[in-house]
């Protein structure tokens, strides 16, 4: 790939996750001991990152790792992963993103994170690699990077004539101008809860709060709804897009999965219907493995999911 062909950009977050699997999660003030210890990598961006490589898009991913061992274990990954080195950017003032986990014999969790350099993700950083970033292609973002560097790369890759998407992850409460920003906005159900004000449970109440964000401004909602599938709504059109029957077994990192492979499906100029239907795919897939980066599925896995079903 050169990197001035149209691709996805991704401008988003990584993190390495540490988790610690306890018999019970502890109580204030006590030590829980005989726990199993796994690292793991993660973050919105370059979860989204890695779908989008995995399902064959070309794929430019700017995100700010540390100068410290966690950051080089997620350069190294990410890397090893096939992703660019030229928007992997290093600080060397605060530490790499992380999240601390604790998960009990049940699946219940206590999670606490730092989001460390990727809250200095800056708006010069996107300026300085913009001549390669906006090539052309698709923007994909979230919200675990500043606001206002989102909010740069989505004005700008619509001027260099790229479709957006924004994730609206993790859920805040963003202004009209805000979301009429990008060509499409993904939440997922809690999501679209907060940003319309209308509790979102099943595709009617979906609904509802879809048409709300279209008021608000939104051009393109696609509410995903876990084991419901996903909700398309836009001026003149609802649409309900159903889930793949799968066993799910974990379900992190399943709205990654779907979002890395609609933005796959558009690069590949697929119309909307049949971008979701790919990304629904995706998300079921991602839902039958443990882990959120192991998870997400290949190009071939999702092919065959398609031609099964
Ligand atoms: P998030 O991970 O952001 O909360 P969702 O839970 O809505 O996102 O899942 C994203 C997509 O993954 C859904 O729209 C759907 O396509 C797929 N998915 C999630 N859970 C299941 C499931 N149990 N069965 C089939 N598909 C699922």
């Amino acid at each position: 790939m050169t990197s001035a062909a149209p691709h996805i950009l991704v401008i988003g977050s990584a993190n390495v996750d540490f988790t610690v699997k306890v018999e019970r999660l502890p109580q204030v003030g006590e030590t829980v001991s005989g726990g199993d210890f796994l690292l793991s990598y993660g973050g919105k961006g370059a979860n989204q990152a890695l779908a989008a490589h995995l399902a064959g898009a070309p794929v430019f991913m700017i995100a700010k790792l540390g100068r410290d061992a966690n950051g080089e274990l997620l350069y190294r990954q990410l890397i090893a992963s096939g992703l660019n080195a030229q928007g992997l950017l290093r600080d060397a003032e605060v530490s790499s993103g992380v999240a601390l986990i604790m998960v009990d014999s049940q699946g219940h969790n206590l999670i606490a994170t730092a989001p460390g350099t990727n809250r200095r993700l800056t708006v010069a950083d996107i300026q300085a690699l913009e001549a390669d970033a906006f090539a052309g292609g698709i923007l994909l973002t979230q919200l675990e990077t500043p606001l206002e560097t989102v909010e740069y790369g989505l004005r700008r890759a619509q001027e260099a004539g790229m479709t957006t998407i924004l994730n609206p992850a993790p859920g805040c409460l963003l202004s009209p101008d805000f979301l009429a920003l990008p060509h499409i906005i993904t939440p997922n159900e809690t999501e679209a809860s907060l940003l319309s004000g209308a509790a979102v449970t099943d595709p009617d109440t979906a609904r509802r709060a879809g048409e709300r964000l279209l008021a608000l401004g939104c051009r393109t909602v696609i509410i995903t709804l876990g084991a419901q599938g996903a909700l398309l709504v836009r001026q003149g059109e609802v649409r309900h897009f159903p889930a793949f029957p799968v066993m799910p077994i974990d379900t992190t990192a399943a709205g990654d999965a779907f979002n890395g492979v609609l933005a796959t499906a558009l690069l590949e100029g697929r119309g909307l219907d049949e971008a979701i239907i790919r990304a629904n795919a995706a998300g079921a897939l991602c839902v039958t493995k443990r882990g959120a980066q192991e998870a997400l599925p290949t190009r071939q896995e999702i092919e065959a999911l398609l031609a099964r079903v």
